[in-house]
């Protein structure tokens, strides 16, 4: 069992290295195993069989970003390959979106040469983010995979639980499970695919019907990750049976179908506007509090957070009242630490990284506070919980609270706002670099609006330059045409 996982999207202007991954070798994947993520599900899942010996190999993450360095996807892969001998089964949870350089579809090549390794016979179950990336060849090769069924993600537990439950079931019960695949040329952004919402929460529907049939073992559907410009890229219906082949093609067609009927029906959960006017609603609105999504740059699918669209219009629009989280500026860190708290700057702020979709913006402002950036995930005190990351500032520009890292960071959940003393209700506007809000941030917000803005995970895909994804593909084809494969 182990697992790696990175979303890679091939428009962020920089590569994702070894160090920016957090592995756990051997034993040490059990303690990340109690941070309840999908491996965390497996392992407690293959723990209560007593006669099952674990065999730990690495798990690693690594924040969403630009495509993988090629000597850490061939690190990453040579820890599993390395002690995947005499093993009656592996369980592995894959994000599923991982390209590295030269390699389009890491997980893929990972399951083939395990494939190669141990044999037709040696059972290989896998847990799936539902933004995964899976090709044709990857369902021959597995014989059980499932993806969240939720996002914002709140089943990976459940879902690790549910790929280490198929494979207890191939040795224990000795079932013969099979995938039904079926692949649509279709790039859907994630901020248009909640579950819990619209179209995507209808189709999710479908998923938990289909499931509930005793012939069903399971049922996914993953909408992918359409920042990759890749030839096989989109959505992906996977359905697992019992020995019945057919079943699990014919059910995995009509849940494939059925999406793409409904394919010009998906839409923002959420209300979504272009900046100025997602800006100017929000000013304008009667809520204390709104979070205004700068979706086109979210770190959470590979955004570098240095796109200045958004504070520039809240400046342009003389807004008073905001707080911005958070831009990677480490020349900009640098000048307000020297300045000092309370100290005045005139710089030129973020577009330094992702210069195709932004420029810098040249901003004076009073540093308000200086932090070393450490945080405590979920506000809770522990060694375990504790991230550090690096020098981050606040900087006030006409009343407007721009939180600037030295590295990039995802803000994610209120106690990252805590550390920095900033209330966010506090706030007329909050601005968020996500595209939907993170569950936790969901829970505070009294109204969200999604500002659709340029950057490297725009949620307008015509907007981005592809290249190399197989055409035609809707929407960038809107005539684009489908047929199940029987
Ligand atoms: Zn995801």
């Amino acid at each position: 069992m182990g697992g790696f996982g990175h979303e890679s999207n091939t428009f962020t202007p920089f590569l994702t290295h070894l160090e920016d991954f957090r592995p756990y070798y051997g034993m040490d994947t059990l303690a990340a195993a109690a941070q309840r993520g999908a491996f965390g599900g497996i392992v407690a899942t293959l723990q209560r069989s007593a006669d099952i010996e674990l065999v730990p190999t690495i798990t690693a993450h690594a924040m969403p970003g630009g495509v993988v360095e090629r000597q850490a996807f061939d690190s990453l892969k040579g820890h599993i390959l390395e002690q995947a001998h005499n093993v009656d089964g592996v369980c592995l949870y894959l994000h599923g979106a991982m390209r590295a350089e030269g390699i389009d579809y890491c997980e893929n090549v990972l399951l083939r040469e395990l494939r190669y390794q141990l044999g037709s016979q040696v059972p290989i179950t896998v847990a799936l983010d539902m933004h995964a990336n899976i090709v044709a060849e990857t369902a021959k090769t597995v014989n059980a995979m499932v993806a969240y069924h939720t996002a914002p993600h709140v089943d990976a537990y459940e879902t690790g639980a549910k790929a280490a439950e198929m494979l207890l079931q191939i040795l224990k019960a000795g079932r013969s499970l099979t995938v039904g695949f079926a692949k649509l040329p279709f790039l859907l952004p994630g901020e248009k695919a909640q579950s819990a919402v619209g179209t995507m929460g209808e189709m999710m529907q479908l998923v938990a019907e289909t499931e509930t049939r005793p012939e069903i073992v399971s049922a996914s559907l993953m909408n992918g990750h359409c920042w990759a410009d890749l030839p096989d890229i989109g959505v992906a219906a996977v359905v697992v049976t019992d020995k019945d082949a057919a079943l699990a093609q014919a059910e995995a067609n009509r849940l494939a179908a059925t999406f793409w009927e409904r394919r010009a029906d998906f839409d923002f959960g959420t209300e979504a506007y272009p900046i100025d006017q997602a800006v100017g609603i929000a000013m304008a609105a009667p809520e204390g509090t709104i979070f205004v999504s700068d979706s086109g740059d979210n770190p959470g699918a590979g955004g570098t957070t240095d796109v200045t669209a958004v504070l520039e219009s809240l400046l342009t629009q003389r807004a008073t009242n905001a707080v911005i989280a958070s831009l990677w500026d480490a020349s900009a860190v640098a000048a307000c630490i020297s300045a000092g708290v309370g100290g005045e700057v005139s710089l030129d702020l973020g577009g330094k990284l992702d210069t195709r979709h932004g420029k810098p913006l040249h901003v004076t402002g009073k540093v308000r506070l200086i932090s070393d950036g450490d945080y405590y995930r979920e506000g809770i005190r522990d060694p375990n919980h504790l991230v550090s990351r690096g020098p981050t500032i606040v900087l006030t520009v006409r009343g407007v609270d721009v939180i600037v890292t030295a590295q990039r960071h995802s803000y994610v959940e209120p106690a990252q706002f805590c550390s920095l003393g900033i209330d966010p209700l506090a706030y007329k506007l909050v601005v968020p670099k996500r595209g939907y809000l993170t569950a936790p941030l969901a829970a505070i917000s009294p109204r969200a609006i999604l500002a659709i803005s340029p950057g490297v995970t725009n949620c307008d895909v015509t907007q981005l330059d592809y290249r190399r994804v197989n055409r035609p593909v809707y929407p960038l084809d809107p005539d684009t045409t489908w047929q199940p494969t029987p």
